[in-house]
């Protein structure tokens, strides 16, 4: 067993135990990353002064009646879109290459309190648009189970250096299943929260109706810790939920949208099959659903995240952040900055926004879509009526090959088991279910569970019951 094998609480375990230092498990991941980082490019920077922090944390360690917190010395890395005061966050784009962060994101400054050592940032698709990690202005990142293979996105940075135990957990965002998908196929555990269960202050902001921050890891008991080290009423983003409130859900009913389901390729609904025998033998019912509104989620998606893509990205304006350009006058300062700050796929979407809010098109495109949320929602609330939980394949299949979906909409379609969650706000988590083949190669792939607002714990509930993960 190798110090990188260890998952967080382990870690944590050992230096209460003193079986190993901080200092010795911050050197294993900086070795492994040495070697593998060069091949994956999970990392966009690994931090110069981890050992530094490793060191003081074994002082904090070895301190009598220790103020040691339950992270002390445990690494963990970061997506890049997440701010951490005096390092760079660039969200993998030219735009922010440069750009140091003044302040520390809230999940940032509870990690920090809890004692966590920042290891580095990790590669995204820029401004986490994409389903691939191929939209990075910073190169691919990937999978770490074949390497010529997309890891996922637009947090394919940190599931790679998580499944290539470059580090035991790491922080990704989701805005549409930019956790659960990678997380599905890098073979993690991955969590999107409650719409408001963790704070967003300090996450580069891409769709502001849909963005939060959760976490990757190799088990469930991480991805609660990352989850209870993280969630809290923030005063600095005022949709965070009270800190109190968290739920469980009523009984172990199970509900699939069979019709929903269908189109996923064959061999993941198989795997996806497997993963539901092995619950119903483990006490939980199995019934089938309706979801009618399911399959117009991805559409009203596609419309209300370049709505806000357009109106957030608007602040890069070449002079507050990040690149800019002296020209001969504002106009030319403005278009050249964003011109050469943005790549294909950003422009795409601010300009695909500013036409779906335009007058006109105001009403055909944005108001129908924010009407579909409501629907969606309604359909929603009354399946969790009859049952405490709603699965689907995390992605419709297994990791595809770089390059493979160079056409942006068979790229989006990705999405859409991910879509609901993100756009009515409730918590999801990806599982990895049993694996697939694909051109040989075997692959791995998830399953979600949705539940209703606020009801993570039941969410880890059934996912240790999938996985035979004790508490
Ligand atoms: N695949 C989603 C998109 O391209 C990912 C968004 C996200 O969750 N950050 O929009």
């Amino acid at each position: 067993m190798e110090l990188t094998d260890l998952s967080a609480k382990e870690i944590a375990h050992g230096y209460r135990a003193k079986t190993f230092s901080a200092v010795d498990v911050a050197h294993a991941h900086l070795t492994r990353t040495d070697k593998e980082n060069p091949k994956l490019n999970a990392y966009l920077e690994v931090f110069d002064d981890v050992l530094e922090h490793a060191k003081e944390a074994d002082t904090v360690l070895a301190t009598k009646g220790s103020a040691a917190h339950t992270l002390t010395g445990v690494p963990i890395a970061v997506k890049d879109n997440i701010l951490i005061k005096g390092k760079r966050a660039s969200a993998a784009s030219k735009m922010l290459e440069n750009h140091v962060a003044t302040y520390d994101a809230t999940a940032i400054s509870k990690l920090k309190a809890a004692g966590a050592l920042f290891l580095g940032r990790t590669n995204m698709d820029e401004f986490a648009m994409g389903s691939s990690t191929e939209h990075s202005a910073f190169g691919v990142t990937r999978n770490p189970h074949d390497l010529t293979r997309v890891p996922g996105g637009s947090s394919g940075g940190s599931a790679a250096a998580v499944a290539a135990h470059l580090a035991p957990v790491a922080l990704g965002s989701e805005t549409c299943g930019s956790i659960r998908q990678p997380a599905s196929l890098c073979g993690l555990v991955g969590l999107k929260p409650t719409y408001g269960a963790v704070s967003r202050s300090g996450l580069i902001a891409m769709g502001s109706s849909l963005d939060q921050i959760g976490s990757f890891s190799r088990n469930v008991a991480d991805t609660e810790l990352i989850f209870e080290t993280v969630r809290g009423h923030d005063a600095l983003d005022g949709t965070t939920l009270p800190t109190d409130g968290q739920k469980k859900v009523a009984n172990k009913k199970i509900g699939v949208p069979r019709d929903f389901v269908k189109d996923a390729d064959p061999r993941v609904q198989e795997s996806f099959e497997k993963s539901l025998a092995a619950l119903s033998k483990n006490g939980y019912e199995i019934v089938d659903i309706t979801f009618p509104s399911a399959p117009y989620a991805l559409a009203a998606y596609y419309i209300v995240m370049p709505a806000e893509v357009s109106t957030n990205l608007a602040r890069f304006d070449g002079m507050r952040y990040g690149l800019s350009y002296e020209g001969k006058n504002l106009r030319e300062e403005y278009d050249v900055a964003r011109a050469r700050g943005f790549g294909p796929e950003t422009k795409r979407r601010i300009i695909l926004g500013a036409h779906v809010l335009s007058s006109g098109y105001y009403d055909a495109y944005y108001r129908r879509a924010t009407a579909l949320r409501g629907v969606i929602a309604e359909d929603l609330r009354k399946a969790f009526e009859s049952v405490s939980y709603i699965a689907t394949p995390t992605t419709p299949g297994a990791a595809f090959k770089i390059g493979e979906k160079s056409d942006p909409l068979s790229m989006y379609l990705e999405d859409v088991f991910a879509a609901p969650a993100n756009l009515t706000g409730i918590p999801a988590i990806s599982v990895p279910s049993a694996k697939v083949l694909r051109d040989g190669t075997e692959l791995p792939v998830g399953i979600q569970f949705m539940s209703p607002k606020r009801t993570e714990s039941s969410l880890f509930a059934i996912a240790r019951d999938l996985l035979g993960e004790t508490v």
